[in-house]
């Protein structure tokens, strides 16, 4: 390609709204433009990339065995009501009536689309295993759309979808699309980490998200240096010293007048808030009193609460309570705390949670249900009946792995992939059934397995740039190969004909043929981010040579005319299989 006759709209600066380097890259190589908030044009630019990313995916799902298919972008209410996220699903789906007031969605995901697909024709176990999957447009209307393509509201993902006879052949398929996976992230050169991930609202038991270190990620990541153990935040434990157990000594009541804080309350005792219990209180659904107990030092993490409290009690809609409701419950807060807690006053009864870094045979200082008083040596085996135990708590860097025991370390990540083991959650709802060897119909064991297209793309910008601009992964690039001509004169020539040489070798080469000023297109080919360059000037050239540069490091040299073709053809293919080979040990 020329990059005369190219749409190629670099800009010297990125817009306001541009919070991370993605985005502003992304905007200023002219790859993307926005249409609405979330909604974005792609570029000639951008689409290559995109193009490239999606090849991957393809050939690496290809190998796995799943087979390519496409499901409607516009799906019926019906069918979403059949697996109940017609209701469950908030605002962030998009809806539409057509002109005859039927309505639908726009999808956000697919998995009832699929589960319709399976059950309309696999009717025996012998049909099974099936792996399909879909490059296409999702739409979720997100609260807050931002970083460009990394949160859009329209985007491209991957979807995959299971579909197994037994469990043991389920998690069999699980583990294949974990190595596609794999595979897939090794060759678009991303410095990624699988880690246990919640299985949230879309149900069933395993699941992991893969992610990208980058300090713009919106996930916290808990990780061992270690071992290999890693989890979103959300679904994090550690293992963390217990206090000492303490001699049984008597409730003790005192005053605490004006202290609403437990920093202010660790002060005022020159303790440390380690010694302190936090009470806090939550409701569901069902305006159930929850009392919430962490040590004094930690912080409450809602989703980890919501969750242990789904799984272990089947409470639903979990979230802290307002000031409000602690004002008709009459609890005072900031001198709440288990011990005399005035169960009486709840007709439901009331349950409480305790963090699993809460030690209940040691003493702690907690509020004592009366405006201004706490508690010295609070017990929980003594004063108080724990319903529940887990961790509700945010990991902090430096507690122990729940695996080797070694620290923990915190990072920052972007999901760009999801694998997650389903069960038979959306067949037993919408009748996916087969028969099995002895000829009973049995629901059929399905998996979903997500990836961010863009999001993957932004992602790699995130771990690949520096100030001048992108430095794309050979496998990732817009073009392998620029070629960019200086001045009018010999230049043009001698760029043109290694163009066409590069071009019949079949390298996906652009040539910088404007009659810009070298400044110009020195600059524009290492903000797109070519990966390898070939600069032909007037210099040069008098000795017979063009400049060689790679734009991931700092090497620039000249090379001989005669030299340059074999040398640069050599260098790309062995490229071209690096991450390609080191994918293919992920077998
Ligand atoms: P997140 O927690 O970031 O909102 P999610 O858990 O809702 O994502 P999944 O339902 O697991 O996402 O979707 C599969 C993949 O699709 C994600 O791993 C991510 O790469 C991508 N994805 C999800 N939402 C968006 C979005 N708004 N914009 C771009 N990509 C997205
Ligand atoms: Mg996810």
């Amino acid at each position: 390609m020329k990059w005369s006759s190219s749409h190629i709209p670099t800009l010297r600066e990125a817009p306001q709204e541009a919070e991370v380097v993605s985005h502003q890259l992304m905007m200023r190589a002219g790859m993307i433009r926005k249409l609405a908030a979330g909604i974005y044009s792609f570029l000639p630019l951008g689409w290559k990339v995109i193009f490239k990313t999606e090849a991957i995916i393809r050939e690496e799902m290809n190998r796995s065995g799943a087979q390519e298919v496409q499901l409607p972008f516009v799906q019926p209410k019906e069918l979403w009501e059949e697996s109940g996220r017609w209701s469950l699903y908030a605002k962030e789906m998009a809806r539409l009536k057509d002109r005859h007031e039927h309505d639908f969605c726009l999808q956000p995901t697919s998995e009832e689309a699929i589960t319709d697909l399976v059950r309309r024709d696999v009717k025996s176990y012998r049909q099974l295993p099936l792996n399909f999957y879909q490059i296409q447009t999702k739409f979720r209307d997100e609260i807050r759309p931002r970083f460009g393509i990394m949160r859009g509201r329209e985007f491209i993902m991957k979807d995959a979808y299971s579909f197994d006879i037994d469990e043991a052949s389920a998690i069999k398929s699980y583990e294949e699309m974990r190595k596609a996976y794999r595979r897939i992230f090794t060759r678009t050169g991303l410095n990624f980490k699988p880690v246990d991930a919640d299985t949230g609202a879309i149900g069933g038991s395993r699941s992991e998200e893969f992610t990208v270190l980058a300090d713009s990620g919106e996930d916290e990541i808990v990780s061992c240096e270690s071992c290999d153990y890693g989890a979103n935040q959300e679904k994090a434990t550690a293992k963390i010293k217990a206090p000492e157990a303490s001699a049984l000594q008597n409730l003790e009541e005192f005053a605490t007048p004006g202290l609403k804080t437990i920093e202010d309350l660790g002060k005022s005792l020159s303790l440390s808030t380690s010694a302190l219990m936090k009470t806090m209180i939550a409701t569901d659904s069902e305006g159930r009193c929850i009392v919430v107990l962490l040590r004094g030092d930690h912080q409450l993490h809602e989703v980890k609460l919501g969750a242990l409290l789904s799984k272990q009690k089947n409470l639903k809609g979990v979230r802290l309570a307002t000031d409000e409701e602690l004002r008709i419950w009459k609890l005072p807060k900031g001198s709440l705390g288990p011990a005399n807690f005035p169960r009486e006053n709840f007709s439901k009864g009331v349950l409480l949670v305790v963090d699993d870094a809460i030690s209940e045979s040691a003493s702690y200082i907690g509020g004592a249900n009366k405006e201004g008083f706490h508690f010295r040596n609070i017990q929980l085996t003594r004063d108080a009946k724990v319903d529940v135990k887990g961790t509700i708590r945010s990991v902090q860097a430096g507690e122990s792995c729940p695996n080797c025991g070694r620290d923990l370390k915190i990072f920052r990540g972007i999901e760009v992939g999801h694998v997650f083991y389903l069960g038979k959650k959306y067949s037993e709802a919408m009748k996916c059934e087969v028969t099995d060897e002895s000829g009973k119909l049995k629901p059929i064991e399905m998996g979903c397995y997500g990836i961010g297209v863009g999001r993957t793309v932004a992602a790699c910008i995130e771990q690949n740039h520096d100030k001048d601009g992108i430095i794309w992964p050979l496998s990732m690039a817009p073009y392998e190969l620029a070629i960019i001509s200086l001045g009018e004169g010999a230049a043009v020539g001698e760029a043109e004909k290694l163009y066409q040489e590069f071009r019949a070798a079949g390298v996906d080469v652009i040539w910088d043929d404007r009659s810009a000023s070298p400044g110009v297109k020195l600059k524009d080919v290492d903000l797109v981010g070519i990966p390898y360059q070939i600069i032909v000037g007037e210099k040069g050239l008098k000795n017979q040579q063009v400049e060689w540069k790679i734009r991931a490091g700092s090497l620039k040299e000249f090379v001989a005319l005669t030299e340059i073709r074999e040398k640069v053809l050599r260098i790309l293919s062995e490229d071209r299989e690096t991450l390609k080979k080191k994918a293919m040990s992920i077998l």
